[in-house]
């Protein structure tokens, strides 16, 4: 049986245009190409987590518009169970991306129906129950996040947050926490230390959390627990096309891993950093973001090639 993982999270749709360059306020730009691309991290992850092969169910919340009907296909093309995705009355949330010729980039997200995931229901509540692995991100009003985790804790479901968008958290929260994800700048806002050294980052949120993965771009992920447990994964030498939902790539992959082997030893753990820094290779590896996330046998001829023969 696949391992199960459910994601309560955000979906928007990125409306995309590429220009030669960014406007300033109040000038108009002629852009180049116009793009819709599903992303929202919540949708990233889900679909993420399916192609790295899980049965994986998405609680979130579109609007009633053709943005949100193209959501949920994106999710059930993806292989993603939507039972738990509501349509609010209302636009979808939307990301508003303009991207230049140097690859910089401004974002303008309005959360949309996000923004009304407020409440679960008792059958969120049976969905976190049935799952592995719950997998969570802060694009959702905190009140839902919070509530997924308490059930998850009492339901005995092992609790991933990835804290992106950088937050500090309550700890409320963090007490629900089995599994912390950042990179190095969510780990400085969540730890409230002016710090780039991931020992000191890591240091810093083991005094919030049980378990932490740092995610450090070319340079792999970094794992750490309060059992003394401490890993460095190289990532897989790569030529990056496009790094842009690397990290949920990687997340994905780590809730899939996670479910399937557990933390039960350090080559388990060891395992699953690295099956999760060759998934963010690979998404790295081709252009867009949440069209780039690989499937598992993406992941595993990567993993492969990168870490056969390494202790
Ligand atoms: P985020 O996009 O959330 O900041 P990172 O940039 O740390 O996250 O990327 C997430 C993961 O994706 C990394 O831990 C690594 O495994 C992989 N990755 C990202 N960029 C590269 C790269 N240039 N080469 C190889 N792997 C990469």
């Amino acid at each position: 049986m696949s391992a199960r993982v459910a994601v309560v999270g955000s979906s928007n749709l990125d409306l995309v245009v590429t220009a030669s360059r960014l406007p300033r306020p109040g000038e108009t730009v002629l852009g180049e190409n116009f793009r819709t691309v599903p992303g929202g991290k919540g949708a990233n992850q889900a679909v993420a987590a399916a192609r790295a092969g899980a049965a994986c169910d998405f609680v979130g919340a579109v609007g009633d518009d053709e943005f949100g009907t193209r959501m949920r296909a994106s999710l059930v093309d993806a292989g993603v169970d939507v039972s738990g995705l509501r349509t609010a009355a209302g636009p979808s949330g939307v990301a508003l991306i303009a991207v230049d010729r140097d690859a910089e980039n401004f974002i303008l997200v309005a959360p949309g129906a996000n923004g009304t995931l407020t409440e679960l229901d008792t059958d969120d509540r049976a969905t976190i129950a049935a799952a592995d692995v719950l997998l969570l991100q802060l694009e959702v009003p905190l009140t839902a996040v919070l509530q997924a985790a308490h059930w998850a804790r009492v339901d005995g479901t092992t609790v991933v947050l990835n804290a992106a968008p950088a937050a500090v958290l309550p700890s409320a929260l963090l007490d629900l926490v089995d599994v912390l994800v950042v990179n190095e700048h969510e780990a400085a806002v969540v730890a409230e230390v002016a710090s780039d050294d991931p020992p000191v980052l890591l240091d810093a949120l083991l005094k919030l959390v049980p378990r932490v993965v740092l995610t450090l771009g070319a340079r792999g992920a970094a794992y750490a627990d309060r059992h003394g447990l401490r890993l460095a994964v190289p990532a897989p030498q790569i030529d990056a096309v496009d790094t842009t939902a690397a990290g949920d790539a990687f997340t994905g992959a780590l809730a899939v891993s996670w479910a399937e082997h557990g933390a039960t030893s350090e080559d388990t753990v060891t395992a699953s950093l690295r099956w999760a820094c060759a998934a963010g290779a690979a998404c790295a590896q081709r252009p867009g973001a949440s069209t780039a996330l690989p499937d598992r046998p993406a992941i595993d001829a990567l993993y492969d090639a990168t870490y056969r023969g390494a202790q």
